[in-house]
């Protein structure tokens, strides 16, 4: 039976040592005082080049991320999957906004993606557009397309051929990709070539996966617009869900720039919106595909009963559940062990690179209610049936 309180299932793949640590980790970023600091100080030590390996390297950094290269994220991908977790390799450097470090990043993702190939233990390869060019231009093309400049209509159109280089070598090494997410002001320009190449490269089934932030009031009727387009075209989309990380920015911009708040009116409406995509998606499984990312345990209690009424088999490939390394366990090792599809997001860069990802999941896990407390005291119930055991 499924149960996310398994905590020796959970933590099977982890040491004394790991438990410890990540103890550790998770009381501190209890602390939002805490957090605040530590962004605070790691700002400033980029801008003046401090090192900073010596302290977020044995700490958040070995908690969250898989490694600085593909080659080095490998012992945690046949950790996970001796556990049948699988890995979704994520090139996560970001910030980068010059035209060499937007190339790198785009190599990257490419060589992540040829990675992936005929690999049984990757289940998808995952890109941010953002990293593939400037936030500015991104912003207006989404925005303010009618004010750009030649340059940045040269840009852009740099950065769509980039773009669709990504889904196309997907396609060509036939692995799924999910084009992540991001803030409201670049969604428009992301969602129009989303739409574009899901169109491309969906023709015999979904490779390209348009991710939908549930916190988002409108994405119901884009998903049915997304249907209704593949019906009309005939191709098969790929659905990526969230709730959506930057609800605090989102409500501040709107409320400053004075457009109507992009955000449903509280957590109830998010969860109820959420729940109404996933099912959405369920009923027209034949035609579209799942990917559920979410650390919320009622909505994967309540994805693995709707497999189950719905007669679908656990192992089916269409469906699947996924987290971000290091957090919540519990729900991936319990999904994988019952059956079900589940992959984790494994994040790998350098870590001057990765910092405003390690920033972020520690705000998250500073405001996300209940998400600190929750790997606490799962982490708690395991050390002492550890020490009980003996
Ligand atoms: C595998 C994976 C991939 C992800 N990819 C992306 C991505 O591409 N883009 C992206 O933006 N995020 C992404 N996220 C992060 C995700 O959007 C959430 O921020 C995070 O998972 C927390 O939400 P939850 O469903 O796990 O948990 P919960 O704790 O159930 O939900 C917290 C979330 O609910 C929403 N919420 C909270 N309070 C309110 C309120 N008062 N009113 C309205 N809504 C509220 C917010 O979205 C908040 O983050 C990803 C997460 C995972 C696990």
């Amino acid at each position: 039976m499924l149960d996310f309180n398994n905590t020796e299932i959970a933590f099977s793949a982890k040491s004394k040592g790991e438990l410890n640590n990540a103890y550790m980790l998770y009381t501190v970023m209890k602390y939002p005082w805490i957090v605040k600091f530590g962004k605070w100080a790691s700002n400033i030590a980029i801008k003046i080049h401090f090192p900073l390996n010596w302290i977020v390297k044995p700490t958040l950094y070995k908690q969250f991320v898989g490694g600085e290269t593909l080659e080095e994220c490998r012992k945690i991908v046949d950790h996970l999957s001796r556990s049948k977790v699988k890995s979704t390799m994520d090139f996560s450097a970001e910030g980068e906004q010059t035209p060499a470090g937007i190339l790198a990043t785009f190599e990257e993702t490419l060589r992540s993606i040829d990675n992936a190939k005929g690999n049984p233990n990757i289940a998808y390869s995952v890109f941010k557009p953002s990293t593939i060019t400037r936030d500015e231009v991104l912003a207006k093309a989404s925005e303010k397309r009618e004010e750009m400049s030649v340059d940045e209509l040269r840009e852009f159109r740099e950065f769509r051929e980039r773009f669709m280089a990504l889904c196309r070598r997907a396609y060509d090494n036939d692995v799924r990709i999910l084009v992540d997410a991001e803030d409201y002001c670049f969604q428009d320009a992301i969602d129009e070539l989303t739409d574009e190449a899901m169109r491309e490269f969906n023709k015999a089934r979904p490779i390209v996966f348009a991710t939908l932030q549930m916190y988002r009031h409108d994405r119901l009727p884009y998903l049915q617009r997304i249907l209704d387009d593949s019906i009309e075209k005939n191709y098969f989309p790929g659905i990526k869900f969230v709730r959506g990380a930057y609800m605090e920015e989102e409500r501040k911009r709107a409320a400053e720039m004075g457009y109507p708040d992009p955000i449903c009116k509280d957590k109830q409406a998010t969860d109820d919106n959420f729940d109404a995509g996933v099912a959405f998606v369920m009923d027209h499984i034949d035609r579209m595909e799942l990917f559920m990312g979410t650390h919320n345990e009622t909505s994967n209690y309540k994805l693995a009963k709707l497999i189950d009424e719905k007669g679908i088999d656990r192992g089916d490939d269409r469906i699947y559940f996924s987290q971000l390394l290091g957090m919540s366990d519990n729900i991936s090792y319990n999904l994988a062990h019952e059956g079900y599809k589940v992959t984790k997001y494994v994040p790998y860069a350098p870590v001057r690179d990765v910092l405003p990802y390690l920033i972020r999941r520690a705000e998250e896990n500073t405001s996300v209610a209940g998400q600190t407390g929750r790997e606490l005291r799962m982490l708690q119930i395991e050390m002492d049936r550890r020490k009980k055991k003996g």
